[in-house]
């Protein structure tokens, strides 16, 4: 089988609300009356000389993106290629992360199509029924937060991840109103975004590690192994950190024992295929994983759930909030959670089918 045409489709799609992370002290804090963010996406469709084609997703692109030019690089690098070709390919790719995850999310696609299965079979096979998925609440005035938690409680999720790093007077508000209105069973995770200094990390998570936390993201700037190993052994939570330009990082957080919890996302590692090697040195360090996300839509929702439903180091809930962040998505059907976590559909691939008439009305 050999890759003989490639498609790209950029739309934009408007989130539920305005979603803000941490920057610091006097940054501000959307209310009601905020614009909704809108990302914009782009699906990559590779057709082959079998008649099989597969899709891929570029994720909330944050800078400019020009299709045409991306059509052509593409099409150099991967018409005549066997799609089952990855190590091959991806030593030779020279595209950035997001697009190595377009292609590699496709490239999955068209190897479980061609061989009629769903894509978790091709790597590793089910070692869960779904992927639970912890609601990732933004910076944002302490009354919507009180709603949106009401709400996400009711369509059934229990685990949270709250974004601080705002003025720490706000974000212990936040976290003790979650803990008050979710109730003592449910998991609460914050996300720092890197924004404080190793003597705020320390401070603050001491501070809030009253409310119960399952665990900390990011609470130190400058992604230093030493550092985040440093707040590790000055607190009683646990300390998660991303893993993704640099796949040797995961190295470093393993030196110095620095974290308890890795987070990484296709998106972020440059597709399934890399996040697997990522995932097995975790494994060999007896460090945990979740995945986080850049928010995604359908196509690269599906690519994030067949990771997690196949990897047995991903035991975190994960920030698949995409399906119920986005007022709309691409795929027919879209997807529905269960009890707050998402499990993979059994039709061959991803098995998620592009909505061609969604596709012309989101266009950019
Ligand atoms: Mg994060």
């Amino acid at each position: 089988m050999k890759i003989t045409k490639v498609q790209i489709h950029p739309v934009a799609v408007k989130r539920r609300h305005r979603t803000v992370v941490g920057s610091g002290s006097g940054m501000e804090i959307p209310g009601a009356d905020a614009a909704p963010t809108e990302s914009e996406f782009a699906f990559l469709e590779l057709e082959t000389d079998e008649g099989i084609s597969g899709v891929g997703e570029w994720s909330d692109l944050g800078q400019a993106f020009d299709p045409v030019a991306m059509q052509r690089q593409l099409e150099e690098n991967l018409v005549g290629i066997n799609p089952f070709d990855l190590e091959a390919l991806f030593a030779h790719l020279q595209v950035d992360r997001s697009t190595c995850c377009a292609v590699d999310s496709a490239l999955y696609d068209l190897m479980g199509r061609a061989l009629e299965v769903p894509v978790y079979q091709l790597i590793g096979g089910r070692v869960r029924e779904r992927v639970e998925v912890s609601w990732v609440v933004y910076i944002r005035q302490v009354k919507l937060i009180s709603t949106e938690i009401q709400q996400m409680q009711e369509m059934g999720f229990n685990a949270f991840k709250l974004k601080v790093g705002a003025d720490i007077g706000h974000d212990e508000t936040c976290v003790r109103l979650i803990r008050q209105t979710a109730g003592p069973q449910a998991q609460i995770k914050l996300d720092a975004s890197g924004v404080w200094s190793l003597e705020e990390a320390i401070a603050y998570i001491r501070r809030l590690e009253q409310y119960g936390l399952q665990g900390v993201e990011s609470p130190v700037r400058g992604r230093c192994a030493a550092d985040l190993a440093r707040v590790r052994e000055a607190v009683n939570t646990r300390i998660i950190e991303h893993v993704w330009d640099r796949w040797d990082y995961v190295l470093d957080l393993v030196h110095h024992q620095a974290v308890d919890i890795i987070n990484l996302f296709p998106e972020g590692c440059g597709g399934i295929f890399r996040c697997k090697k990522v995932l097995a040195v975790a494994e060999a360090a007896g460090i945990e994983a979740l995945l986080g996300s850049t928010v995604e839509l359908g196509v690269g929702t599906a690519a994030q759930v067949h990771l997690g439903v196949s990897s047995p180091g991903i035991t975190y809930p994960s920030d698949l909030i995409g399906p119920a962040m986005y007022q709309e998505d691409v795929i027919d059907p879209p997807f529905e959670y269960m009890n707050g976590g998402l499990a993979p559909r059994e039709t061959p691939g991803l098995g998620v089918a592009l909505d061609r008439a969604q596709l012309r009305r989101l266009k950019k």
